[in-house]
Protein backbone atom coordinates (compact mmCIF):
# COMPACT_ATOMS: atom_id res chain seq x y z
CA UNK A 1 0.00 0.00 0.00
CA UNK A 2 1.42 3.24 -1.50
CA UNK A 3 1.83 5.76 2.08
CA UNK A 4 -0.43 8.71 0.10
CA UNK A 5 -3.82 7.31 -0.26
CA UNK A 6 -6.47 8.93 -2.41
CA UNK A 7 -10.23 8.18 -0.41
CA UNK A 8 -13.40 10.33 0.18
CA UNK A 9 -14.23 11.88 3.39
CA UNK A 10 -17.60 14.04 4.78
CA UNK A 11 -15.43 17.24 5.65
CA UNK A 12 -16.41 19.82 8.41
CA UNK A 13 -14.82 22.83 6.53
CA UNK A 14 -16.17 25.44 9.27
CA UNK A 15 -18.85 25.23 12.00
CA UNK A 16 -22.46 25.60 10.93
CA UNK A 17 -21.11 24.34 7.35
CA UNK A 18 -23.33 21.23 6.22
CA UNK A 19 -20.87 18.25 5.64
CA UNK A 20 -18.99 18.31 2.48
CA UNK A 21 -18.34 14.97 0.17
CA UNK A 22 -14.78 15.27 -0.76
CA UNK A 23 -12.17 13.94 -2.30
CA UNK A 24 -9.03 13.74 -0.42
CA UNK A 25 -5.85 12.68 0.04
CA UNK A 26 -4.56 10.68 3.17
CA UNK A 27 -0.91 10.54 4.07
CA UNK A 28 0.03 7.24 6.57
CA UNK A 29 4.10 7.91 6.19
CA UNK A 30 3.83 8.93 9.97
CA UNK A 31 1.76 6.00 10.96
CA UNK A 32 2.50 5.79 14.61
CA UNK A 33 3.14 2.47 16.59
CA UNK A 34 0.15 3.43 18.43
CA UNK A 35 -2.20 3.57 15.07
CA UNK A 36 -3.43 1.54 12.38
CA UNK A 37 -4.98 2.19 8.88
CA UNK A 38 -8.69 1.05 8.44
CA UNK A 39 -11.24 1.54 5.53
CA UNK A 40 -14.18 1.65 6.76
CA UNK A 41 -17.29 0.07 5.29
CA UNK A 42 -20.17 1.62 7.43
CA UNK A 43 -20.36 4.47 9.92
CA UNK A 44 -22.82 5.86 12.58
CA UNK A 45 -24.35 9.61 12.13
CA UNK A 46 -24.46 10.39 15.68
CA UNK A 47 -26.24 13.28 17.73
CA UNK A 48 -22.56 14.37 18.53
CA UNK A 49 -21.39 14.35 15.34
CA UNK A 50 -23.78 17.24 14.55
CA UNK A 51 -22.95 19.33 17.38
CA UNK A 52 -19.43 19.23 17.02
CA UNK A 53 -20.55 20.16 13.10
CA UNK A 54 -22.30 23.31 14.27
CA UNK A 55 -20.29 24.37 16.40
CA UNK A 56 -22.67 23.55 19.77
CA UNK A 57 -19.88 21.35 21.23
CA UNK A 58 -16.14 23.17 20.65
CA UNK A 59 -14.17 21.43 17.95
CA UNK A 60 -11.45 22.03 14.95
CA UNK A 61 -11.65 23.07 11.61
CA UNK A 62 -11.51 21.81 8.89
CA UNK A 63 -11.95 18.58 10.39
CA UNK A 64 -13.73 14.73 9.59
CA UNK A 65 -15.82 13.39 12.31
CA UNK A 66 -17.82 10.40 12.38
CA UNK A 67 -16.98 8.46 15.77
CA UNK A 68 -19.05 4.77 15.11
CA UNK A 69 -17.31 3.22 12.53
CA UNK A 70 -16.74 -0.31 11.52
CA UNK A 71 -14.55 -1.30 8.65
CA UNK A 72 -11.48 -3.64 7.56
CA UNK A 73 -7.82 -2.93 9.27
CA UNK A 74 -5.72 -2.37 6.53
CA UNK A 75 -1.75 -1.33 7.49
CA UNK A 76 -0.43 -1.35 10.71
CA UNK A 77 2.84 -0.12 11.72
CA UNK A 78 6.38 -1.51 11.11
CA UNK A 79 7.41 -3.81 13.83
CA UNK A 80 4.00 -3.90 15.50
CA UNK A 81 3.32 -7.29 17.07
CA UNK A 82 -0.51 -8.05 17.96
CA UNK A 83 -3.23 -8.21 18.37
CA UNK A 84 -4.21 -7.01 15.65
CA UNK A 85 -3.58 -7.46 11.86
CA UNK A 86 -4.18 -6.89 8.47
CA UNK A 87 -7.78 -7.64 7.19
CA UNK A 88 -9.22 -8.11 10.81
CA UNK A 89 -12.38 -6.80 10.63
CA UNK A 90 -13.19 -3.93 13.69
CA UNK A 91 -15.38 -1.93 15.42
CA UNK A 92 -14.24 1.66 16.21
CA UNK A 93 -14.94 3.08 19.95
CA UNK A 94 -13.82 6.24 22.00
CA UNK A 95 -9.83 6.89 22.75
CA UNK A 96 -8.70 7.20 25.56
CA UNK A 97 -4.83 8.74 26.81
CA UNK A 98 -3.89 5.19 28.58
CA UNK A 99 -1.25 6.93 30.88
CA UNK A 100 -3.63 8.50 33.23
CA UNK A 101 -4.56 7.35 36.52
CA UNK A 102 -8.26 5.84 35.69
CA UNK A 103 -6.88 4.26 32.03
CA UNK A 104 -4.24 2.86 34.00
CA UNK A 105 -6.96 0.72 35.83
CA UNK A 106 -8.90 0.10 32.73
CA UNK A 107 -11.47 2.20 33.65
CA UNK A 108 -10.74 4.01 29.77
CA UNK A 109 -14.03 5.46 29.43
CA UNK A 110 -13.58 7.60 32.52
CA UNK A 111 -9.82 9.01 30.86
CA UNK A 112 -8.95 12.37 32.57
CA UNK A 113 -7.90 13.51 29.32
CA UNK A 114 -10.84 12.08 27.30
CA UNK A 115 -12.35 15.27 25.89
CA UNK A 116 -8.59 16.20 24.42
CA UNK A 117 -8.22 12.46 22.92
CA UNK A 118 -12.12 12.21 21.73
CA UNK A 119 -12.73 15.94 20.90
CA UNK A 120 -9.84 17.36 20.58
CA UNK A 121 -8.14 15.00 17.89
CA UNK A 122 -5.22 14.52 20.34
CA UNK A 123 -2.51 11.89 19.33
CA UNK A 124 -0.57 12.26 22.06
CA UNK A 125 3.29 12.34 22.98
CA UNK A 126 3.13 15.91 21.50
CA UNK A 127 2.37 15.09 17.62
CA UNK A 128 0.13 16.82 16.03
CA UNK A 129 -3.07 15.88 14.13
CA UNK A 130 -3.26 13.73 10.79
CA UNK A 131 -4.58 15.54 8.42
CA UNK A 132 -6.15 15.06 4.85
CA UNK A 133 -5.67 17.16 1.53
CA UNK A 134 -8.72 18.48 -0.30
CA UNK A 135 -7.64 17.57 -3.40
CA UNK A 136 -10.09 20.18 -5.46
CA UNK A 137 -8.14 22.90 -3.07
CA UNK A 138 -4.56 22.15 -4.42
CA UNK A 139 -1.13 21.46 -2.69
CA UNK A 140 -0.90 23.73 -0.13
CA UNK A 141 -4.12 23.82 0.74
CA UNK A 142 -4.86 23.59 4.68
CA UNK A 143 -5.53 20.25 5.71
CA UNK A 144 -8.66 18.33 7.22
CA UNK A 145 -7.33 17.11 10.83
CA UNK A 146 -8.35 13.55 11.15
CA UNK A 147 -8.16 11.96 14.89
CA UNK A 148 -12.09 12.64 16.17
CA UNK A 149 -12.70 9.79 18.83
CA UNK A 150 -9.73 8.20 17.64
CA UNK A 151 -10.73 7.20 14.53
CA UNK A 152 -12.75 9.55 11.94
CA UNK A 153 -14.79 7.60 10.41
CA UNK A 154 -16.62 10.13 8.17
CA UNK A 155 -13.37 8.87 6.00
CA UNK A 156 -13.39 6.03 4.24
CA UNK A 157 -9.77 5.53 4.78
CA UNK A 158 -8.42 6.94 7.90
CA UNK A 159 -6.18 6.64 10.90
CA UNK A 160 -6.78 5.00 13.98
CA UNK A 161 -6.03 4.56 17.36
CA UNK A 162 -5.27 0.70 17.71
CA UNK A 163 -6.71 1.07 21.01
CA UNK A 164 -10.17 2.72 19.92
CA UNK A 165 -10.45 -0.91 17.61
CA UNK A 166 -12.15 -3.89 18.87
CA UNK A 167 -11.47 -7.27 16.40
CA UNK A 168 -14.96 -9.26 15.73
CA UNK A 169 -16.33 -11.99 13.71
CA UNK A 170 -16.68 -12.15 10.19
CA UNK A 171 -20.19 -12.25 9.87
CA UNK A 172 -21.60 -9.60 11.87
CA UNK A 173 -24.05 -7.29 9.85
CA UNK A 174 -21.77 -3.96 9.99
CA UNK A 175 -25.23 -1.63 9.03
CA UNK A 176 -26.60 -2.44 11.72
CA UNK A 177 -24.05 -2.73 14.86
CA UNK A 178 -21.32 0.06 13.63
CA UNK A 179 -22.73 2.28 16.25
CA UNK A 180 -22.37 -0.09 18.80
CA UNK A 181 -18.71 1.57 19.70
CA UNK A 182 -20.97 4.54 20.90
CA UNK A 183 -24.74 5.19 21.46
CA UNK A 184 -25.56 1.19 21.80
CA UNK A 185 -22.99 0.94 24.03
CA UNK A 186 -23.50 3.82 25.93
CA UNK A 187 -27.31 2.59 27.18
CA UNK A 188 -26.76 -0.88 27.13
CA UNK A 189 -23.59 -0.53 29.38
CA UNK A 190 -25.28 1.88 31.96
CA UNK A 191 -27.82 -0.83 32.65
CA UNK A 192 -25.61 -3.92 33.09
CA UNK A 193 -22.23 -1.87 33.91
CA UNK A 194 -23.65 0.46 36.11
CA UNK A 195 -27.05 0.68 37.38
CA UNK A 196 -27.76 -3.00 38.23
CA UNK A 197 -24.44 -3.71 39.90
CA UNK A 198 -24.63 -0.38 42.01
CA UNK A 199 -28.68 -1.46 43.02
CA UNK A 200 -26.62 -4.82 44.08
CA UNK A 201 -24.31 -3.47 45.94
CA UNK A 202 -26.21 -0.80 47.84
CA UNK A 203 -28.95 -3.12 49.13
CA UNK A 204 -26.71 -6.27 49.99
CA UNK A 205 -24.78 -3.62 51.73
CA UNK A 206 -27.62 -2.03 53.31
CA UNK A 207 -29.78 -5.16 54.05
CA UNK A 208 -26.89 -7.74 54.55
CA UNK A 209 -28.04 -9.87 52.06
CA UNK A 210 -25.89 -12.32 49.85
CA UNK A 211 -28.59 -12.29 47.34
CA UNK A 212 -29.82 -8.72 47.09
CA UNK A 213 -33.37 -7.51 45.80
CA UNK A 214 -33.18 -7.59 42.44
CA UNK A 215 -34.65 -4.18 40.44
CA UNK A 216 -38.26 -4.87 39.57
CA UNK A 217 -38.66 -1.58 37.05
CA UNK A 218 -36.18 0.09 34.83
CA UNK A 219 -37.75 3.37 32.78
CA UNK A 220 -35.79 5.09 29.69
CA UNK A 221 -36.40 9.03 29.33
CA UNK A 222 -35.63 9.66 25.55
CA UNK A 223 -35.53 7.25 23.15
CA UNK A 224 -32.75 7.23 20.33
CA UNK A 225 -29.99 4.91 20.25
CA UNK A 226 -28.39 5.41 24.12
CA UNK A 227 -32.48 5.07 25.45
CA UNK A 228 -32.72 1.91 22.93
CA UNK A 229 -29.43 0.13 24.06
CA UNK A 230 -30.53 0.73 27.51
CA UNK A 231 -34.03 -0.80 26.89
CA UNK A 232 -32.32 -3.66 25.46
CA UNK A 233 -30.22 -4.13 28.34
CA UNK A 234 -32.74 -4.21 30.80
CA UNK A 235 -34.61 -6.59 28.82
CA UNK A 236 -31.27 -8.53 29.32
CA UNK A 237 -31.04 -8.58 32.59
CA UNK A 238 -34.98 -10.01 33.09
CA UNK A 239 -36.15 -6.58 34.75
CA UNK A 240 -39.77 -7.12 34.35
CA UNK A 241 -41.14 -3.42 33.87
CA UNK A 242 -39.35 -1.69 31.53
CA UNK A 243 -41.44 1.74 30.08
CA UNK A 244 -40.12 4.23 27.87
CA UNK A 245 -40.70 8.07 27.85
CA UNK A 246 -40.48 9.50 24.58
CA UNK A 247 -42.65 12.14 22.55
CA UNK A 248 -42.03 10.29 18.87
CA UNK A 249 -44.70 7.56 17.96
CA UNK A 250 -42.21 5.87 15.84
CA UNK A 251 -39.30 5.37 18.56
CA UNK A 252 -41.67 4.67 21.08
CA UNK A 253 -43.01 1.49 18.72
CA UNK A 254 -39.64 0.67 18.46
CA UNK A 255 -38.61 0.73 22.40
CA UNK A 256 -41.87 -1.60 23.16
CA UNK A 257 -40.05 -4.16 19.95
CA UNK A 258 -36.87 -3.92 22.20
CA UNK A 259 -39.01 -4.88 25.30
CA UNK A 260 -40.71 -2.07 27.11
CA UNK A 261 -44.11 -3.32 28.52
CA UNK A 262 -45.17 0.07 28.39
CA UNK A 263 -44.30 3.46 26.58
CA UNK A 264 -45.98 6.82 26.48
CA UNK A 265 -45.43 10.51 25.83
CA UNK A 266 -44.19 12.50 28.47
CA UNK A 267 -46.20 15.43 27.14
CA UNK A 268 -49.71 14.21 26.96
CA UNK A 269 -49.31 12.39 30.46
CA UNK A 270 -51.70 13.79 33.24
CA UNK A 271 -52.50 11.55 36.40
CA UNK A 272 -56.31 12.16 35.56
CA UNK A 273 -57.58 14.61 33.45
CA UNK A 274 -56.25 17.68 31.88
CA UNK A 275 -53.72 19.64 33.51
CA UNK A 276 -49.69 20.10 33.05
CA UNK A 277 -48.15 17.02 31.46
CA UNK A 278 -46.99 14.71 35.10
CA UNK A 279 -44.83 11.93 33.88
CA UNK A 280 -43.93 11.34 37.21
CA UNK A 281 -47.26 10.47 38.53
CA UNK A 282 -48.26 8.53 35.26
CA UNK A 283 -44.95 6.13 36.31
CA UNK A 284 -45.75 5.87 40.03
CA UNK A 285 -49.53 4.60 38.53
CA UNK A 286 -47.18 2.02 36.38
CA UNK A 287 -45.20 0.94 39.84
CA UNK A 288 -47.92 0.42 42.11
CA UNK A 289 -47.67 3.71 43.11
CA UNK A 290 -44.74 3.21 44.82
CA UNK A 291 -42.20 4.35 41.59
CA UNK A 292 -39.36 3.28 39.22
CA UNK A 293 -36.20 1.54 41.00
CA UNK A 294 -33.97 2.78 37.90
CA UNK A 295 -33.65 5.02 35.83
CA UNK A 296 -31.69 6.26 32.67
CA UNK A 297 -32.22 9.90 31.27
CA UNK A 298 -30.89 10.13 27.81
CA UNK A 299 -32.41 13.33 26.77
CA UNK A 300 -30.16 15.86 28.69
CA UNK A 301 -33.00 18.40 29.20
CA UNK A 302 -33.18 19.82 32.91
CA UNK A 303 -37.10 19.72 33.01
CA UNK A 304 -37.07 15.44 32.25
CA UNK A 305 -34.32 15.47 35.01
CA UNK A 306 -36.64 16.84 37.53
CA UNK A 307 -39.52 14.33 36.08
CA UNK A 308 -37.04 11.35 36.27
CA UNK A 309 -36.22 12.49 40.14
CA UNK A 310 -39.88 12.67 40.70
CA UNK A 311 -40.18 9.22 39.28
CA UNK A 312 -38.31 7.17 41.35
CA UNK A 313 -39.45 4.43 44.11
CA UNK A 314 -37.47 4.95 47.51
CA UNK A 315 -33.87 3.79 47.23
CA UNK A 316 -33.92 4.53 43.42
CA UNK A 317 -31.04 5.52 41.22
CA UNK A 318 -31.64 7.94 38.24
CA UNK A 319 -28.47 7.95 35.61
CA UNK A 320 -27.97 10.77 33.78
CA UNK A 321 -26.37 10.33 30.39
CA UNK A 322 -27.72 12.63 28.05
CA UNK A 323 -25.57 15.26 27.29
CA UNK A 324 -27.17 18.89 27.86
CA UNK A 325 -25.21 21.61 26.14
CA UNK A 326 -22.31 22.89 28.57
CA UNK A 327 -23.09 24.91 31.38
CA UNK A 328 -26.72 23.88 31.47
CA UNK A 329 -27.24 23.49 35.38
CA UNK A 330 -29.68 20.54 36.84
CA UNK A 331 -31.82 21.18 40.12
CA UNK A 332 -33.46 18.90 42.50
CA UNK A 333 -35.77 19.29 45.94
CA UNK A 334 -33.21 18.39 47.77
CA UNK A 335 -35.10 17.14 51.22
CA UNK A 336 -37.38 14.87 48.81
CA UNK A 337 -34.42 13.23 47.94
CA UNK A 338 -32.76 12.88 50.98
CA UNK A 339 -36.03 11.44 52.39
CA UNK A 340 -36.30 8.72 49.89
CA UNK A 341 -32.85 8.38 49.90
CA UNK A 342 -31.91 8.59 46.21
CA UNK A 343 -29.01 8.23 43.94
CA UNK A 344 -28.44 10.44 41.09
CA UNK A 345 -25.05 9.55 39.23
CA UNK A 346 -23.60 10.26 35.40
CA UNK A 347 -20.93 8.12 33.57
CA UNK A 348 -20.13 8.17 29.62
CA UNK A 349 -19.64 5.26 27.15
CA UNK A 350 -21.71 3.10 29.39
CA UNK A 351 -18.47 2.62 31.65
CA UNK A 352 -17.67 0.55 28.73
CA UNK A 353 -14.54 -1.56 28.38
CA UNK A 354 -14.95 -2.14 24.87
CA UNK A 355 -12.88 -5.02 24.18
CA UNK A 356 -14.92 -6.98 26.98
CA UNK A 357 -18.43 -5.33 26.76
CA UNK A 358 -18.70 -4.98 22.58
CA UNK A 359 -18.69 -9.12 22.28
CA UNK A 360 -21.04 -9.36 24.99
CA UNK A 361 -23.70 -7.18 22.81
CA UNK A 362 -22.57 -9.08 19.46
CA UNK A 363 -23.49 -12.32 20.79
CA UNK A 364 -26.80 -10.65 22.25
CA UNK A 365 -27.18 -9.64 18.02
CA UNK A 366 -26.83 -13.11 17.46
CA UNK A 367 -29.78 -14.13 19.72
CA UNK A 368 -31.77 -11.55 18.20
CA UNK A 369 -32.49 -9.06 21.28
CA UNK A 370 -30.68 -6.27 18.59
CA UNK A 371 -33.30 -7.89 15.90
CA UNK A 372 -35.14 -3.94 16.18
CA UNK A 373 -32.16 -2.44 14.54
CA UNK A 374 -33.40 -3.39 11.45
CA UNK A 375 -35.90 -0.83 11.26
CA UNK A 376 -34.25 1.43 13.49
CA UNK A 377 -30.95 1.99 11.51
CA UNK A 378 -31.02 3.48 7.91
CA UNK A 379 -28.50 3.36 5.44
CA UNK A 380 -27.47 6.19 3.50
CA UNK A 381 -25.08 6.64 0.30
CA UNK A 382 -22.46 9.28 1.72
CA UNK A 383 -23.42 11.71 -1.50
CA UNK A 384 -27.36 11.84 0.53
CA UNK A 385 -25.25 13.41 3.62
CA UNK A 386 -27.90 16.26 3.86
CA UNK A 387 -30.85 13.53 3.51
CA UNK A 388 -29.73 11.48 6.57
CA UNK A 389 -28.41 14.87 8.84
CA UNK A 390 -32.15 16.05 8.23
CA UNK A 391 -33.33 12.42 9.03
CA UNK A 392 -31.39 12.56 12.36
CA UNK A 393 -32.24 16.18 13.05
CA UNK A 394 -36.07 15.47 13.22
CA UNK A 395 -36.09 12.47 14.86
CA UNK A 396 -37.34 10.81 11.82
CA UNK A 397 -35.04 8.18 11.46
CA UNK A 398 -33.21 6.77 15.01
CA UNK A 399 -29.75 6.12 13.26
CA UNK A 400 -28.76 6.80 10.37
CA UNK A 401 -25.69 5.15 8.63
CA UNK A 402 -23.30 6.07 5.71
CA UNK A 403 -22.20 2.90 4.13
CA UNK A 404 -19.24 3.76 1.99
ZN1 LIG B 1 -22.00 8.94 19.27
ZN1 LIG C 1 -6.47 8.37 30.31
Amino acid sequence: MADKITTRALVALAPGEPLSLQTVELDTSDLGSDEAVVEFTHSGLCHTDLAVASGHIPGRFPAVLGHEGAGIVRRLPRGYAGPLAVGDRVLATFAACGQCTTCRHSYTSACTRGVEYNFGFERGEGRAPHGVRLIERGEGSERAAIGFFGQSSFAQTSICRQTSLVKVADDLPFDLVCSFGCGFQTGFGTVRNHLIPCHAAAWSQATGSGTPFRPRSLAVFGIGAVGLGAVIAAKAEGIERIIAVEPTASRRQLALEAGAIHAFDPLEATSDGPGEPDPAAKLKGMTDGEGVDLIVDATGNSTVFRHAVHSLASKGHLCVVGAPPAGTELSFDAFYVLNKGLLISSIVEGASIPERLLPQMLDLVKQGAFDVLKKAVKVYRPDQVDEAVRAAKSGEVLKPVFAW
